[in-house]
């Protein structure tokens, strides 16, 4: 299966309610997303048939992210997405001649224009995103939240390990943008990954946030959300921490030669010395303990890897 449009589907609820954005492929190499939410659209269309009762309030959208990445199988073409969502340059784009835009400027501009349609088409008076990604490393799943109490407790409420501190060591990401300053209208985000980039089961996971995204925004009824869902992401997160923060990140400039040491998994410990990766021909070693967050195992990408510790409060 492969989709070639930037609307994944639709789906206007039988009550009023927010407007949720969810977003899949915003990396083209990550199709977990987009497949997910091309089957949620599916079984949102067949729910009312099986579940006279089943109720929804509000509407969805679901959008291919990075769309011609999407059909090469590339992270990006000129650039990555998820760090170009700089207030600034958003606005520049915005109020460029869209026809002269290309790759990636092109493709934030047409989600910028999908996303204002259906905010004046819907007339919402709260905007939700959710954005799904996946990992070039194994054995992790987890959401990436602003620091937005509701954020926060949203992510809680999907049961997979809760990272904190993350946007401050980037910018320009989704969660970045997606506030009630930028958009005008109160706006919560969050972002969900599923696993791996090629694990089927990351279709799964993904579907299963989602859902469980749905119950804690309100949107659906608790008793009609199936437990299997919450199964999936409890059983995986099963061995993995409830909430951490990140302690430290590695930084790959443009044109650097960057080789992971091989068999590094998500949440995996890791002692101050210990040898992670060659950067130029140089040992990269640990400078903390912590537990490993996704170490880079693809070619494109700035992040070598964050380290992450238990979050204890404060
Ligand atoms: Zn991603």
């Amino acid at each position: 299966m492969s989709l070639s449009q930037r609307i994944i589907g639709k789906y206007k609820g039988n009550e009023p309610g927010p407007l949720l954005v969810i977003t899949g492929g915003m990396h083209g190499n990550e199709p977990a997303g987009v497949r997910a939410l091309d089957l949620l659209f599916k079984m949102l269309e067949v729910e009312p048939i099986t579940n006279p009762d089943f109720t929804y309030k509000g509407e969805i959208i679901g959008i291919i992210g990075n769309l011609q990445a999407y059909k090469m199988g590339k992270r990006f073409i000129q650039k990555d997405i998820n760090r170009s969502w700089e207030p600034e340059f958003i606005q520049n784009l915005k109020h460029s001649d869209k026809d002269q835009l290309h790759d990636e400027d092109w493709e934030i501009r047409d989600i910028l224009d999908v996303i204002d349609e259906e905010i004046k088409r819907v007339g919402p008076d709260e905007l939700y995103l959710l954005d799904l990604h996946t990992t070039s490393s194994d054995g992790g799943i987890f959401c990436i939240t602003t620091d937005n109490k509701k954020s926060i407790e949203i992510a809680h409420e999907i049961h997979a390990p809760v990272i904190l501190g993350l946007l401050k060591d980037i910018s320009g990401t989704t969660l970045h943008y997606f506030n009630e300053k930028n958009m005008g209208l109160p706006s919560t985000a969050i972002a969900f990954e599923g696993g791996h980039h090629d694990d089927s089961q990351s279709i799964n996971r993904c579907i299963a946030a989602i859902v469980n995204f749905l119950r804690a925004i309100g949107v659906v009824s608790p008793e009609h959300i199936e437990n299997r869902h919450d199964h999936i992401l409890k059983q995986y997160s099963r061995n993995l921490p409830e909430i951490v923060e990140v302690i430290y990140k590695f930084h790959i400039d443009e044109n650097h030669k960057w080789q992971m040491k091989p068999g590094f998994k998500n949440f995996q410990a890791v002692t101050k010395g210990e040898l992670l990766a060659r950067y130029d021909g140089q040992d990269v070693k640990a400078e903390v303990d912590g537990m490993i967050l996704m170490p880079l195992y693809q070619a494109q990408g700035n992040d070598g890897f964050f380290i992450v510790k238990t979050w204890h409060g404060g």
